[in-house]
């Protein structure tokens, strides 16, 4: 499986803390530590680690981030499709508090800077058997990625964090939507604001009426497929001892698309990667840190077994 994603890197820096600082105060961090992130950084790891021939573009500063960011994707066997650019590389400042509270700044940096694709990224997505995206990088840019997909027969598959407003001309390029209850939510409240918020089902449900297959991940719960025209599917997650459940979602998605059996828009079995990529999430929350919690194919079929 041949997997592309156009997204997000950041550095992130946590402080751990006492107690979050409030408007001119300042306190004093009991720790520190830097991890590579962002969505989509997180998102091509977990699917190379699952064992895709993953690609990813995105963009960094050319700092001393963006190189410990190179670095570190070079090393898990990304290919680089980055671009190197005048802004900063992209930084997230997170507090986390004694109880497990968080308070977080991302500075876009050069995320934000990647617009404009040029033929030859055109040409890497209409190569791809799969191109996965979130919403960490400008709209235009997934919109334009997802249309030049499409019209290729690229199979586009779109986890719609942060979630955001979208106009419908992207949904209709997307064969596959990965989001959380909330995101759901959100998203089907847009789509039909007289609906009642608060029920999966019948956000997924809205949302299946455009896209044709939509996940919608229920944190220890699990996960729901709903299909158009199908009955909707409830996968049930493991039950582990969860330590942190950053990046589960990130692990989920591209854990998902690695185990994708794709021919253009035809899936023959999500399913299948929707169980795989549960299994691979819940190896990802019984350990601390995003990246470093990504399990290998190796790790998630003994798992399964
Ligand atoms: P997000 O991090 O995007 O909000 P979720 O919290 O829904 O996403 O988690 C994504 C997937 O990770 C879930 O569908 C589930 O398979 C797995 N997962 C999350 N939390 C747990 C948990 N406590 N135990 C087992 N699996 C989990």
């Amino acid at each position: 499986m041949t997997v592309i994603v156009v997204g997000s890197a950041n550095l992130d820096r946590v402080c751990r803390v006492e107690r979050i600082p409030g408007p001119g105060e300042t306190v004093l961090a009991t720790a520190s530590a830097e991890h590579c992130g962002g969505k989509g950084n997180n998102q091509v790891i977990a699917a190379t680690r699952s064992g895709a021939s993953a690609s990813f573009l995105a963009a960094l500063g050319s700092d001393e981030a963006g190189s410990t960011l190179r670095r570190t994707l070079d090393d898990a066997g990304v290919t680089s499709l980055i671009r190197t650019s005048d802004a900063p590389t992209g930084i997230a400042n997170i507090t986390v508090d004694d109880s497990a509270e968080n308070s977080i700044v991302v500075s876009p940096g050069a995320n934000a800077a990647l617009i404009d694709l040029t033929e030859a990224e055109h040409a890497a997505i209409r190569a791809a058997d799969v191109l996965l995206m979130q919403l960490e990088i400008p709209v235009e840019t997934v919109i334009a990625a997802a249309e030049v997909a499409s019209a290729a027969g690229t199979y586009v598959v779109l986890n719609a964090a942060p979630i955001q407003r979208l106009p419908e001309r992207l949904l209709r390029h997307v064969d596959l939507l990965i989001v959380n209850e909330h995101e759901a939510a959100e998203l089907a409240y847009a789509l039909q604001s007289d609906r009642q918020q608060g029920d999966p089902r019948e956000a997924a449900a809205i949302l299946a009426g455009i896209v044709p297959d939509v996940i919608v991940t229920l944190g220890a719960a699990g996960s729901l497929i709903v299909s158009a025209g199908a009955s909707p599917l409830k996968l049930p997650s493991y039950s582990v001892q969860a330590v942190d459940t950053t990046g589960a979602g990130d692990t989920f998605c591209g854990a998902l698309v690695a185990a994708l059996d794709a021919d253009g828009a035809a899936v023959r079995d999500l399913v299948e990667a929707t169980s795989f990529a549960t299994a691979a999430a819940a190896l990802s929350v019984q350990s601390a840190g995003a990246v470093s919690s990504i399990p290998s194919l190796k790790e998630t079929n003994d798992f399964r077994d």
